[in-house]
């Protein structure tokens, strides 16, 4: 959505120069973003929404694969517009085409690309994502007058049409999800209604809908959360590029969705997705389910619990906490016994660092202490952040 600057890298690619992919792609991909496994599964990071020349993105579709390579990522799925041409008197029509390059440049790194598309009217039920679609080229957009260069559609298309690629998209065995449920702008006759409207609650029943998008272009949306609660629905976080990701996202790493995956694989991915085992990771927020969050907060953690004195008489609990993810976590502290010099039990445990907590007024000998910590950047709903509950060893 931001307007972003013509780089000379940008220029290259719209120049048709290409990229060259690292040769060492593929080869350590975890030091680029640390975050841990859950148990009985593995951690996948994932971006569902990004376009290229093809449809109405500034870039070659390879390049995304340079891109994903170098931010560490598991998949990509490069969702073109089926109802969006930028390119017509250039590009020939072909939906399936830019997962093709894609799917070539993938074989030099270590990225899965899954073939996606993008349904993008302008009235309800508004923009989707289809994944794991098998020919983009089927799903039918007869609800466009014109897509070439302009987006303009049929004055009054028909609910048949505008669900059409939905139903192709279902036979075709896709996975659905909502994109960025509030633009509003597009009908502005419609400001005030629910987002989730009749037609997206048939699609849910009709199983043409599973997933909807937390956070899309780094945007946190609460609406879209809710929706995710309320319906029951798997929670993704996109970047939705269409140009340099780089410059986006210079200041933070792009949005992902964490897959919990049962097998480093497209499969894998799909059953994770559909078993709504994900998290939305932007910036340093985490929102995800109850269960996977506090797995995967435990995950991250080392915690040791050690006996030592205080003034050589008084005996004390010292907690070393060590990080061992990218997330700084932002904690309040809480145990039966007192924290010393922690106001409010609030505290950082900065990314790969060791917090040492140390807790006091000790009156008996304690073979663990139980811990309480609330977890304000990782969201389990809407409203409320994780509550991780711990039992840790004491050792002497
Ligand atoms: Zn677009
Ligand atoms: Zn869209």
């Amino acid at each position: 959505m931001k307007p972003t600057k013509l780089t000379p890298l940008l220029l290259a690619c719209l120049l048709g120069l290409g990229t060259e992919l690292s040769a060492q792609s593929g080869s350590k991909k975890d030091e680029k973003v640390k975050l841990p496994d859950i148990p009985g599964y593995q951690t996948l990071k994932g971006d569902f929404h990004m376009h290229t020349v093809f449809s109405d993105g500034h870039v070659w579709p390879s390049f995304r694969l340079y891109e994903a390579d170098r931010d560490g990522l598991d998949a990509i799925s490069i969702t073109e517009h089926i109802d969006y041409e930028g390119y017509p008197d250039e590009i020939r029509k072909d939906y399936n085409k830019s997962h093709q390059i894609a799917t070539e440049s993938a074989a030099k790194t270590n990225v899965l690309v899954i073939q996606g598309v993008e349904i993008s009217p302008r009235v309800t039920p508004y923009h989707h994502n289809a994944l794991f679609v098998k020919d983009a080229n089927k799903l039918p957009a007869d609800y466009m007058k014109d897509g070439k260069k302009k987006f303009v559609m049929k004055d009054s298309p028909t609910e048949k049409q505008l669900l059409a690629p939905f139903w192709e998209a279902r036979k075709q065995g896709a996975f659905i999800f909502y994109n960025h449920p509030n633009y509003r702008w597009w009908d502005k006759d419609r400001y005030g209604l629910d987002l989730f409207s009749d037609l997206h609650r048939k699609m849910l029943e009709e199983g043409l809908l599973h997933g909807v998008e937390v956070v899309n272009s780094g945007i946190y949306n609460l609406e879209a959360h809710r929706m995710g609660e309320k319906y029951n629905l798997t929670m993704l976080a996109n970047s939705d590029e269409h140009r340099d990701i780089s410059y986006t996202y210079r200041h933070s790493h792009r949005p992902m969705t964490l897959v919990f995956v049962k097998e480093r694989s497209e499969e894998g991915i799909r059953e994770a997705l559909q078993e709504r085992r994900t998290a939305v990771y932007f910036d340093d927020y985490l929102v995800g389910r109850e269960k996977e969050m506090d797995a995967f907060f435990k995950a991250s953690l080392e915690v040791k619990a050690v006996k030592s004195t205080q003034r050589n008489v008084e005996p004390v609990i010292q907690i070393h906490m060590q990080n061992n993810s990218d997330i700084p976590y932002e904690v309040v502290c809480q145990s039966d016994l007192d924290f010393k010099n922690l106001p409010l039990g609030r505290v950082t445990l900065q990314p790969h660092e060791t917090t040492t907590l140390t807790l006091t007024t000790l009156w008996q000998e304690l073979p663990e202490v139980p811990l309480r910590f609330e977890v304000h950047n990782v969201l389990i709903s809407p409203e409320k952040a994780l509550v991780s509950e711990l039992r840790v060893k004491v050792m002497e």
